[in-house]
């Protein structure tokens, strides 16, 4: 459970995240989209204390997330990026096996066991040995995804994972996602993959200017938008 009450966030005098509450239950798949710079980055890296907020609160399974509590909430969240972020002197499996061993203290022929599975899991373990360079970008995400699932998080944050990628390589990485979700994770998606959203999503979050504008199941939001804003956005990205 993500619980985000009255959260907000300044950069400088920029003030990016205004008012945001929002709980999310355990298994929960929530999809967040809105037109670019309204904050949902940024909202994202605040759960797991990429950056800190300045006014309200936010807990993870009933954790108060605060300097005392940062490593504590970031064990049970993992986070996929744009950019895959994946160290390029590893192979992927390495990649898989690095924090379990450095942050976890798992021995070696766990890490190595344990990643393997998650490797299947993705459909990548021939690619093992493989190093980043001498992957496909969309075999290169899916084993960013493997690599936070290798810390078995209970909520995983994705940050707009396909939009680096080329088209034929999107669908890919979206069926891994969507077999996460059957698996019952928590997650939390930016994305502008509405095919994805409308298969998966609980509920859509339409954010705009730092706040949410619009919530609610992702047929409601696509069918009849109540706002304008929502409207026009939805005509831009379909
Ligand atoms: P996009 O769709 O382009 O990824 P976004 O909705 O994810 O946009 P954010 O990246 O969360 O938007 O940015 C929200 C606002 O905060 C923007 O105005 C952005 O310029 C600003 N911002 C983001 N990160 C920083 C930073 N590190 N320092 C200063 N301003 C920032
Ligand atoms: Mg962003």
């Amino acid at each position: 459970v993500i619980a985000l009450d009255g959260l907000n966030k300044w950069f400088g005098a920029m003030h990016v995240l205004k008012d945001v509450s929002l709980t999310i239950d355990k298994g929960e798949k929530v999809v967040i989209c809105g037109p670019s710079g309204s904050g949902k980055s940024t909202l994202i890296r605040c759960i797991n204390g990429l950056e800190q907020h300045q006014g309200g609160q936010i807990s993870v399974e009933g954790v108060e997330l605060g300097p005392k509590t940062l490593s504590q909430v970031r064990r049970e969240v993992g986070m996929v990026f744009q950019s895959f972020n994946l160290f390029p002197h590893l192979t992927i499996k390495e990649n898989c096996m690095l924090a379990p061993m450095e942050a976890r203290g798992v021995s070696r022929g766990d890490a190595e066991e344990r990643s393997m599975d998650y490797l299947r899991r993705v459909h990548i373990a021939e690619h093992a040995h493989k190093y980043p360079s001498q992957l496909s970008g969309g075999q290169q995400q899916r084993a960013a995804i493997a690599r936070a699932l290798c810390m078995q998080p209970r909520i995983m944050l994705f940050d707009e994972p396909t939009s680096a990628l080329d088209p034929e390589m999107i669908s890919e990485v979206l069926d891994t996602m969507i077999e996460l979700a059957a698996s019952g994770m928590t997650m939390v998606c930016v994305t502008h993959e509405m095919g994805f959203a409308q298969k998966v999503a609980d509920r859509m979050v339409f954010m705009d200017q730092g706040a949410i504008a619009e919530i609610g199941p992702p047929e409601r939001l696509f069918h009849s938008p109540s706002s304008e804003r929502l409207a026009l956005f939805l005509k831009r990205i379909l």
